[in-house]
């Protein structure tokens, strides 16, 4: 398993703070969006617990290393939620503690890596910073977190973060051309609808997303043809927020273009469909649409027990008001 190009440096300065025996015993690894931190923290372990200490990577040959990559090494504990659970109880991290409190068994160090704290609950937090407060010798912990939602600033201020950030345009748009055979445009397209993250953006190519898009766009436009966006209703019936995330960022890129900011399009395989949005509506009108399609996304996400289909009709008649069909 290789690193990703965008994480190297990261991963050294972690390692060389290891191998100075000058690494926090508590690590939060901090990301926006996807962009590898389970890769990286899962190299990270790999290589402070491989018996090779002084190499910059994990030697893969070691009984340690060969431990690992059969998820058999018994100093590695991964704590994710019950099969049937969606939040880490406490109960997990109570076990995990009462694990780590014997001393290891293969001489290295003992490492928790708790994937999502998202998923701790209220409980788990705090048997966690009563671990964190006062560690069992010899133990890392890592802390994979996404930044949506706010973490507790005890538990931050027990740990050391480390915030990773996707690679630049130009560099992700290189390893994506490394490993996928696509065209400009789309390459374009596709990590700037994955805010850079050259990971999601090969996932959307790859995956039948990519086609759906192309698909819901050429709808639009029929309806724009027929004058009619109401019969968009039955292509909201799957993936809702994703049609939402496209159609706003199609309107973004309208506002755009009404700036004369081409070079800072999303949608580049879009254009015609940018240059009808713009006719068509006033700039007032393009924030408007904004507006209304965020008030539906804040609704699908938050709103339990709604109908969903139901909730489309406000945005649709507004941009047939908006497009004159009325
Ligand atoms: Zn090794």
């Amino acid at each position: 398993m290789k690193i990703y190009p965008w994480l190297k440096n990261i991963y050294k300065i972690i390692i060389n703070q290891y191998l100075k025996k000058k690494l926090h015993h508590a690590i939060i690894i901090r990301s926006n969006i996807k962009i590898g931190s389970k890769k990286l923290i899962y190299l990270l372990c790999k290589k402070i617990l491989c018996k090779n200490s002084y190499t910059l990577y994990s030697c893969n040959n070691c009984k340690n290393c060969q431990l690992i990559s059969s998820k058999n090494y018994p100093d590695l504990h991964i704590i994710i939620p019950e099969s049937n659970k969606k939040n880490i109880g406490v109960d997990i991290i109570l076990k995990c503690i009462k694990k780590i409190q014997n001393t290891s068994k293969f001489g290295k160090k003992t490492i928790v890596w708790i994937k999502k704290i998202n998923l701790l609950t209220e409980s788990s937090i705090n048997s966690l910073l009563r671990i964190l407060e006062d560690p069992p010798l010899n133990t890392i912990f890592f802390l994979d977190y996404y930044n949506s939602f706010e973490l507790k600033k005890t538990l931050k201020s027990r740990c050391i973060i480390y915030n990773i950030y996707p690679p630049s345009e130009k560099n992700g748009i290189f390893w994506l051309k490394k490993k996928l055979k696509n065209n400009n445009k789309n390459f374009y397209t596709a990590i700037r609808l994955s805010e850079n993250s050259p990971i999601l953006a090969k996932k959307i190519l790859e995956s039948n997303l990519w086609n759906e898009r192309k698909i819901f766009f050429k709808k639009i436009k029929k309806s724009i043809k027929k004058k009619n966006f109401l019969r968009l209703i039955k292509f909201f019936k799957i993936n809702k927020s994703k049609k939402i995330y496209w159609i706003c960022s199609l309107i973004l890129d309208t506002i755009k273009y009404c700036y004369n900011k081409n070079s800072k399009l999303t949608n580049l395989d879009q254009k015609k469909l940018i240059k009808i949005f713009k006719k068509k509506n006033t700039l007032k009108n393009l924030y408007l649409m904004i507006n209304i399609w965020n008030k539906c996304f804040f609704y699908i996400k938050n709103i339990q027990n709604i109908n969903k289909n139901f909730i489309f009709l406000e945005p649709l008649i507004k941009m047939e008001k908006f497009f004159n069909f009325l």
